[in-house]
C-alpha cells in the first residue's frame, strides 16, 4: 500500500496545513475567553460564508444533525414537501419519517435535475404546505439543482425552506438571506476544508418562531436552546473546541480567497474534470454543466465494476475516489473537487484512473485526459 495518501471524495476532504496545525494546539476550555475570541469570530465568518445575517448554530456532529435538527424542531406534525433526486434527498425523508411530519415527495429519478414548476405545480396541488425540504449539490449523483428558483415556489406557496447544503456550501453560490432560506444544513468536512465534527445550521427568524411555537424532539439538536448560549458565546454544551480552532482559520483561508473567486474555481475544477473524463472516452453521470462542479460522476465502461476502480485507486496509488451509492453501486465512480484543490489534484486523480482502467482490461484512450483538464481549467470562456 502506498505510503502517500490522496483524497478525492466528496468529504471528507483534504485539509490545508495551517488547519491541520491549527488542530495541534493545546486544546482550549469552552467556558474560557481566549475559546470566546475564537467561537465568536468563527460564527461571525460562518455568517459571511453563508450570506446570512441569521444566527448560525452549531453542534458538535456530522453533517446529518443539522438536517435532523431542521425536523426535530419544526417537523412534529407539519406537512411537508420533500424534492428527492438521490440518496440525500432520500436521507429527509428518512429523518421526517422518525420526527412525526406528513411527507409528500417530489421524486426524480437520481440523477435527474429538480425543477421549480415541478415543486410549484405539486405545492398548487397539495395546499398548506408548510415546509419544503431541498437539497443543493445532490452528492450521490453530482446534480446540483437551482435552490434559488425551487425556494423561490415554495416561499410563492407560503412555505418554509430547508436547504442541505452540506457538501455544497463554501463551494456554488448560496445566498441564505437574499434567496429567503429559513434552514440551511452544512458540516465542517466538505468545502468548509476541516476534519469532519462540526455540523452548522443557519436559521432565519422566521424558523426560529415556528419552532417556538413546537415541543422540540431533541434536547441536543434543540434550536432555542442552542440559540440562547451562542448569543452569550457560552455554547449550551462543550463543544469540539479544537475543531472550531479549526474551521475558524479554514473560514478565513475561503474569505480571504473570496467567496466568489472560490465558486468560479469550483467551475473551473469542474469543466476540468469532464473534460478529461470525456477526452479518456469515458461517458459522464453527472451533467456537464457548469453548476455541477462539486462532484463529477462517471460511468464505468460496460463489464467493468467501479468498485474495482476504487479499490485500484487506492492499492496502487493510495488514491480515494467514492463508489456510487444506492442501486449505482458498482456503475460509477466519483470524483470530489470539494474545498481544497487545484487543477493538479484534478491531473493526478485522471492519470492515475487512466492507468486503473487499462489495468481493468477498459478500451480507454491513454495521455489525453491530463491536456484535455489543463485546457478546460484554462479556458477563457466565463464563469457565469
Ligand atoms: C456529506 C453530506 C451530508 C452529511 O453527511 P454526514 O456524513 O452526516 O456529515 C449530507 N448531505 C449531503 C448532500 C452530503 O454530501
Amino acid at each position: 500500500m502506498p505510503e502517500k495518501k490522496y483524497l478525492f471524495t466528496p468529504g471528507p476532504t483534504p485539509v490545508p496545513p495551517q488547519v491541520l496545525a491549527a488542530l495541534g494546539e493545546p486544546v482550549l476550555h469552552h467556558r474560557g475567553p481566549d475559546f470566546g475570541v475564537v467561537y465568536e469570530r468563527c460564527l461571525a465568518r460562518l455568517q459571511e460564508v453563508y450570506r446570512t445575517r441569521a444566527d448560525v448554530l452549531m453542534f458538535t456532529a456530522s453533517g446529518t444533525a443539522a438536517m435532523e435538527s431542521v425536523a426535530a424542531n419544526l417537523g412534529a406534525g407539519s406537512r411537508a414537501v420533500v424534492v428527492s433526486a438521490g440518496s440525500f434527498g432520500e436521507r429527509w425523508e428518512g429523518i421526517l419519517a422518525v420526527h412525526g411530519a406528513d411527507v409528500d415527495v417530489v421524486r426524480y429519478e437520481w440523477g435527474e435535475t429538480p425543477r421549480a414548476d415541478d415543486l410549484a405545480a405539486r405545492l398548487a396541488e397539495l395546499g398548506g404546505t408548510d415546509l419544503v425540504f431541498l437539497t443543493q449539490s445532490e452528492t450521490s449523483t453530482g446534480v446540483v439543482a437551482d435552490v434559488q428558483s425551487l425556494a423561490a415556489a415554495a416561499k410563492a406557496a407560503g412555505a418554509l425552506v430547508a436547504v442541505d447544503a452540506v457538501s455544497s456550501l463554501g463551494a456554488v453560490p448560496l445566498e441564505t438571506d437574499a434567496w429567503g432560506l429559513d434552514a440551511v444544513a452544512s458540516g465542517s468536512q466538505k468545502a468548509l476544508m476541516t476534519p469532519p465534527g462540526l455540523a452548522l445550521c443557519a436559521v432565519s427568524e422566521a424558523a426560529l418562531a415556528a419552532a417556538a411555537g413546537k415541543t422540540s424532539r431533541s434536547y441536543f439538536l434543540d434550536w432555542a436552546r442552542t440559540q440562547k448560549a451562542q448569543a452569550k458565546l457560552d455554547a449550551p454544551f462543550t463543544p469540539a473546541t479544537s475543531l472550531v480552532v479549526a474551521l475558524d482559520v479554514a473560514l478565513g483561508l475561503l474569505l480571504d480567497e473570496g467567496l466568489d473567486a472560490a465558486f468560479e474555481r469550483h467551475v473551473r475544477l469542474g469543466r476540468a474534470a469532464r473534460a478529461g473524463v470525456k477526452a479518456m472516452g469515458l461517458e459522464l453521470f453527472s451533467p456537464d454543466e457548469d453548476r455541477s462542479s462539486v462532484v463529477t460522476a462517471v460511468r464505468v465502461p460496460d463489464g467493468i465494476d467501479s468498485g474495482d476502480v476504487v479499490k485500484g485507486l487506492r492499492t496502487r496509488f493510495g488514491m480515494t475516489m467514492a463508489n456510487g451509492q444506492g442501486h449505482l453501486k458498482g456503475k460509477i465512480f466519483r470524483i470530489g473537487h470539494i474545498g481544497w484543490f487545484d487543477v493538479f489534484d484534478i491531473t493526478t486523480a485522471l492519470a492515475a484512473t487512466e492507468l486503473v482502467l487499462a489495468d481493468l482490461g477498459a478500451d480507454v484512450e491513454r495521455g489525453v485526459a491530463v491536456q484535455a483538464a489543463l485546457d478546460a481549467f484554462e479556458s477563457t470562456t466565463p464563469v457565469a
